[in-house]
């Protein structure tokens, strides 16, 4: 048997940070940008008030109250073509630009609000309320560095120095294929033998949660060459592909039989539990990575957490490496097999305690729906009393 830290390590020595593309920006959430982006232009790139108010020289509104004559709006949008002279104000909107002559804006709370003249009660220091050229970005300065990973905020600064695409690090596209000859679809009726099919939902789903764009590819039935046939098809538009079952000891082993002659897939023993059958390598002319997982739907969740999840991280182009776990207290005793990671589910609570779930088979669904972590005992710990601190991983 290889250790989990081996596996994982070999699978990130193998996958690559994949190529940048030139991304709409509609399209680049989520991806790591592989250029640095400056500003074109000063952000703001003019003077512009704060408020909604009145643009005035801050001498006249000195002592108040004062009544002064308004000579015209200026609304958001503008071209701030009015000056203001000794004794007049204009209206302003906010993030309409200052006109010529003003120096200070005062908020329209402050004042009667009068369109024609307009009373001020409260005067103000020169420069009040007014957003200057420049003071959030200059010309030229870079507002994101290259290996930015997009979220909501990047994309508005992209957005906001003009830009309508990015030279970043695409999503990687993922495949994943379920086999079993017992696995119907949710939503068709069940014939003897057979059981919804559950791992392309949860895969599919942690894909994307991982960063990245899921597609199911279906069910295949337990039959080498009908795998090898939906695989060529699927790698066409795959950057990884995730298989779920036919990887175990048994007979009909459908990805092992029809992945392991290729000599470029390795089926391993990993020194962990649930999901010690392994498959790693990678397939077609462009050598894409294939994670085959085993079927029980607890395993494979895991050994994606475990092994796909930090390589889809590097594909990314972010950092890579073993699932963080955090500290906790466990609430009861616990066994963990000799020789074997361990991966308890398990309900981690506000307060750092960590209490396993009941049901640890690696089929039990509805046990692992019910946790939100997981409980990591190291392969020579075969007993924790409770009260013990542990590592764990957050689901
Ligand atoms: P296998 O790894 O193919 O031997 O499957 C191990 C166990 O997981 C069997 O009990 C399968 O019925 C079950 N299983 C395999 N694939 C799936 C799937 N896609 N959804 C739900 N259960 C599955
Ligand atoms: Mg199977």
């Amino acid at each position: 048997m290889r250790s989990v830290d081996d596996h994982l390590a070999d699978i990130l020595r193998t996958v690559r940070v994949l190529a940048p593309l030139e991304l709409d920006l509609e399209l680049a959430l989520g991806t790591v940008l592989a250029e640095e982006i400056t500003s074109p232009v000063a952000l703001p790139p003019f003077d512009n008030s704060a408020m909604d108010g009145y643009a005035v020289r801050a001498q006249d509104v000195s002592r108040v109250p004062v009544t002064l004559p308004v000579i015209g709006d200026i609304a958001a949008g503008g071209d701030g073509g009015l000056t203001v002279g000794p004794g007049t104000v204009t209206r302003i909107m906010t993030g309409a630009p200052m006109p010529e002559g003003a120096d200070t804006v005062i908020p329209v709370e402050w004042t009667d609000g009068g369109t024609d003249q307009v009373t001020i009660n409260r005067s103000a220091p020169e420069g009040n309320a007014i957003r200057r050229a420049g003071e959030d970005v200059l010309p030229g300065e870079i507002v994101l560095p290259a290996g930015t990973l997009i979220g909501p905020a990047q994309l508005g600064v992209l957005a906001g120095v003009g830009r309508r695409r990015v030279l970043a690090r695409p999503r990687p596209r993922v495949v994943v294929i379920s086999t079993g000859a017992e696995l119907a679809e949710p939503g068709t009726p069940l014939a003897p033998g057979q059981i919804w099919e559950s791992n392309s939902y949860t895969l599919v789903a942690a894909v994307r949660e991982a960063g990245s764009e899921g597609y199911r590819a279906g069910v295949v039935a337990d039959d080498a060459r009908l795998f090898l046939d939906q695989l060529d098809a699927q790698l066409l538009r795959a950057d990884v592909v995730i298989t779920s079952g036919g990887v175990s000891m048994g007979a009909y082993e459908p990805v092992k039989e029809a992945l392991a002659p290729l000599g470029t897939v390795r089926f391993d023993r990993v020194a962990m539990q649930p999901g010690m059958p392994q498959g790693f390598g990678v397939v077609g002319e462009d050598q894409i990575p294939i994670f085959a997982l085993p079927g029980n739907p607890v395993s494979s969740f895991v050994s994606f957490m475990l092994f796909v999840r930090p390589a889809l991280l590097k594909m990314r182009g972010l950092h890579a490496g073993p699932t963080p776990t955090v500290r906790a207290v466990t609430t009861s005793p616990l066994r963990s097999p000799a020789g074997r990671r361990s991966y308890l589910r398990a309900v981690l609570a506000d307060d750092g305690s960590v209490a396993p779930v009941r049901g640890q088979g690696s089929h039990q669904l509805a046990a692992l729906a019910s946790a939100n972590a997981l409980i990591v005992v190291p392969e020579d710990v075969t007993e924790l009393p409770g009260g013990a601190t542990v590592e764990v991983i957050r689901l």
